[in-house]
Formats: structure tokens, C-alpha cells, sequence
């Protein structure tokens, strides 16, 4: 099922890092005038500020701030460095609540040469470790499977069935996955998992671009909807089947759009989501 054309921009959503040369002040500002509804906070953008005042400025601005991005990081080949990821996540949790976020959306980790399946068993571990923490406080964690091509060492957990399983092992309604197309568009199981997290109501957030042809970098060469080989209205079809009602997130890292101006690119998304998305 494809889903019905985007009509405005009420579930919309910009990552800060998508405008990664605006100030978290700046992205608020012009989000906001151009009738962004949500936005998603990396933490690059928090560096020297109050999380607290930050969020209290992206609410006056009329802003829903929909989740931190990011946490994770799990794995380590030492226990040491292991109990060092555990702190900082949970710190990233405190600093989510003090945002006002209602989610953290996790990066888990890897670690080269050691097995996947280990790095995976120590991803788990770590979530357990910070889930008491992270209910405490009313922040949920999003397990973001990422594209098997980061898999030696930014995540060990490159498809959404494992993603899914972790989640549904974990058993915490605090614990579900994030869906983004440019990591998971290839599966040819993406339509079935979509589903099973959607019925399992541990699906938590769905993030949006596209795949650029020919892609000339692994992480910042991301599109614009409509721009690449991602059929996005598709995979946004499986997931509002599911009764997904939350925000479509544009999350594009692009050394190309970066250099343009921000504006002008912010509008360029705004219509790449209306006709593409
Ligand atoms: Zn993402």
C-alpha cells in the first residue's frame, strides 16, 4: 500500500544535523517560520548550552521536539569501556529529559574484528543497564538498526527483524526501534518487520531521505526525497498501516546541502515532502 500524498506540514519534522550550519537557535527560527512542525536535536547541537533552556526555546517557538539523537555506542572490548558507555548513556537520557525529548534514538555500536553477534549480546546488556533510568524519567529508546555497511563499528544491528527481536527480548514498552528508509530500503523483509513492530506498538519513529545514485560518500551524501532510489511513499504506506501516526523526520547528512544556503534548502525540503515523501 502506498500511502495518500502529504497535504501539509503538521507531521513534519527536521533533524538539526539536517541544517547542520544553522545554531539549534537558528534551525528553531526559521523551522518554525516555515511551518516545520517537529524537530529532532543531535547533540552537536546542545555543545555550551542548557538542554533546559534549549527545549523551553523550541517550545516557544511553537516546536515539538520529538526526540535526542543520539545515544549508544554499546560495545567495547573491555568491561571498562563497556561500564564507560553505560554512564554516558546515562547521561543522555538526563539530558533527553531535560530537553523535554521523549525519545532517544540509539546508534548501538560495534566494535571491529570482534564478532557481530558478541557486540549485539553487549548492546543488549546496555540497554538493560539504562532502561530503569530511562523509565524513571519518562524518556523511551529507540534501537536504530543501521545499514550493513556501518557495521564495523557504528552498529551490529543492520536489519529491523534483529532490531525487533532485541526489542521484543528486552520486553519493556520503553524499549522499540526506529525505522529510517536510507538504512533499511533494501530489506527484502523491511514490509513484514515494519509490521511486526507496528502491531507490537514498539515502532517509535520513522525517519525519511534518499539514497543518492551514484553515492559518492557513506555518510554525508545523502538526497532529498524523490532524489534517489528509495520509494519512500512505500515504506511511509507499511508504516501508517501499522497505525503509526507520529512524525516523518528528514534526517539528510550532505556535505552538498550544507554548503547551500540553509534556507533555500529548508525550503527544497518542504517540497521534496510534499511531492516525494
Ligand atoms: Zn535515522
Amino acid at each position: 500500500m502506498t500511502a495518500s500524498p502529504i497535504q501539509d506540514e503538521s507531521r513534519l519534522c527536521v533533524h538539526s544535523i539536517t541544517t547542520k550550519p544553522w545554531t539549534i537557535e537558528e534551525a528553531a527560527k526559521y523551522y518554525a517560520r516555515e511551518g516545520v512542525a517537529g524537530i529532532t536535536v543531535w547533540q552537536n547541537a546542545l555543545e555550551g548550552r542548557d538542554p533546559k533552556i534549549v527545549g523551553r526555546m523550541l517550545r516557544e517557538e511553537g516546536l515539538t521536539v520529538v526526540s535526542l539523537c543520539r545515544g549508544g555506542f554499546f560495545p567495547a572490548s573491555d568491561a571498562k569501556g563497556r561500564q564507560k558507555a553505560i554512564d554516558d548513556n546515562r547521561r543522555i537520557v538526563e539530558q533527553a529529559a531535560a530537553l523535554g525529548a521523549p525519545l532517544v534514538v540509539l546508534v548501538c555500536g560495534a566494535v571491529p574484528k570482534q564478532p557481530l553477534s558478541v557486540s549485539r549480546q553487549q548492546i543488549q546488556d546496555g540497554i538493560e543497564a539504562i532502561r530503569p533510568e530511562a523509565e524513571a524519567a519518562g524518556v523511551k529508546l529507540g534501537i536504530e538498526p543501521l545499514h550493513p555497511m556501518y557495521a564495523d563499528f557504528r552498529s551490529a544491528v543492520n536489519t529491523l527483524g534483529q532490531a525487533n527481536t532485541m526489542a521484543e527480548q528486552i520486553g519493556s514498552p520503553s524499549v522499540g526501534v526506529v525505522v529510517d528508509v536510507y538504512h533499511l530500503w533494501w530489506d527484502p523483509d523491511l514490509e513484514s518487520e515494519i509490521e511486526r513492530c507496528g502491531w507490537n506498538r514498539h515502532l517509535f519513529a520513522f525517519h525519511i531521505c534518499d539514497w543518492r545514485v551514484p553515492t559518492e560518500d557513506l555518510l554525508t551524501d545523502r538526497e532529498l526525497m524523490g532524489q534517489g532510489c528509495i520509494n519512500v511513499p512505500e515504506i511511509r504506506g507499511w508504516v501508517e498501516s501499522t497505525g503509526f501516526n507520529g512524525f516523518n523526520e528528514v534526517e539528510i547528512f550532505s556535505t552538498r546541502y550544507w554548503g547551500e544556503d540553509q534556507l533555500e534548502f529548508l525550503r527544497k525540503i518542504k517540497r521534496a515532502y510534499r511531492s516525494a515523501s
